[in-house]
């Protein structure tokens, strides 16, 4: 009946439940698995001691079971810690971990590489090696935590990669992350931030409720063309447009992310320009400091005199926006600065 191996990490409940209707079981036993594998942890079906030893034997010799080997971690001095995994085919990511005292926020990758090519991000220059699964989405949440035994609160999809350049993996990992059966997140809780995929970004508004982060990063087309290719295939105004259609609850907004860069999109001449866009959708702003990396050409960090001032002319003009600091500036750890030792690229 099934020819090769599958990955019960790989499917959604629903298919879980089709894929045990299918071997003669009954539905809940999916809660059960789901349960097993995303409360409890468990790494293999011997722990699920609720299900029949038939069942566990059947099920051990159908599937297979997604891991992803931590293979390097790093400290920062304010708490955060990176993660290296390899995949199955020695392919290698990067999550961050970030505890603080109120929430714990790990910020995971969903794709090896990254094809959008934006000039001031480190992991463009791997180019996309391959789309991450499902599994290996949530697994980077799962591995972290059993190794930390901290109970994450947070998920940014920010991590290498974009997310709806893998759309389908994505929205599934999200089902899974908001499930009661698995992560039980809130809808507040989880963050997807895009390049800005103005198709995917129109779909993924209609068929999900969470956090959305476009990273706009300038406030024309002329120089954001000139930092992020996609720019040539969307322009500012289709992508703006997208935001004012997507349907947003009343107490929710758009994160749009702007990434400073000296000299580059840092001037008040911009900061009214952004204004002037931006100001007629439901919208805050992240302004995130450049974080450099060795080989990063032309840009540099502005001063924290021209973050200020860019950051209170968007506030006097009532454009809601925060200055994020990036954790993890020590060991490479921050926005933009992932890219995982060689393992077999
Ligand atoms: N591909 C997605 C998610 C990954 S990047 C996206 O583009 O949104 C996450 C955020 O980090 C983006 O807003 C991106 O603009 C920003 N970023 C990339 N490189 C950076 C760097 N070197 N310093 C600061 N922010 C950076």
């Amino acid at each position: 009946m099934f020819s090769s191996k599958v990955d019960l990490k790989n499917f959604s409940q629903e298919k879980l439940e089709c894929f045990l209707g299918e071997m003669g079981e009954k539905k809940f036993r999916s809660v059960q698995i789901m349960s097993w594998i995303y409360q409890k942890g468990a790494s293999s079906f011997s722990e699920m001691s609720n299900l029949s030893l038939e069942l566990r034997q059947k099920l051990e010799a159908l599937c297979e079971w997604t891991v992803l080997t931590e293979r390097e971690r790093q400290w920062g001095t304010d708490g955060t810690q990176k993660f290296l995994f390899e995949l199955k085919d020695g392919k290698a990511i990067e999550s961050v971990l970030m505890p603080s005292p109120d929430r714990v926020t790990i910020c995971i990758s969903t794709q090896a590489g990254c094809r959008m090519g934006c000039h001031f991000c480190l992991t463009a220059k791997l180019g996309l090696l391959r789309n991450l699964s499902m599994a290996e989405i949530v697994g980077q949440i799962l591995e972290i935590q059993k190794k930390t035994l901290m109970r994450v609160t947070n998920v940014v999809m920010m991590g290498m990669g974009e997310p709806f350049d893998n759309y389908d993996a994505v929205v599934e990992a999200v089902r899974i992350l908001r499930s009661p059966q698995a992560f039980h997140m809130s809808q507040r809780k989880i963050t997807v931030s895009t390049v800005g995929l103005v198709p995917e970004i129109l779909r993924f508004g209609k068929e999900m409720d969470v956090n959305l982060a476009i990273s706009l990063n300038a406030p024309n087309d002329e120089l954001r063309a000139k930092l992020m290719p996609i720019t040539r295939k969307y322009t500012l105004a289709d992508l703006l447009e997208a935001c004012r259609k997507i349907p947003l609850k009343p107490t929710r907004k758009i994160t749009f992310e702007y990434v400073m860069l000296s000299g580059v999109n840092d001037s008040l001449a911009h900061a009214q320009e952004l204004v002037e866009k931006v100001r007629d959708i439901k919208c805050k702003i992240n302004l995130i400091p450049w974080n450099e990396f060795a080989a990063a050409g032309e840009f540099k960090r502005p001063t924290s005199t021209a973050i200020e001032a860019f950051h209170q002319y968007l506030n006097d003009h009532r454009v809601l926006a925060t200055i994020r600091y990036s954790r993890g500036r020590d060991i490479s750890a921050a926005c933009g600065q992932l890219i995982p030792k060689m393992i077999n690229h």
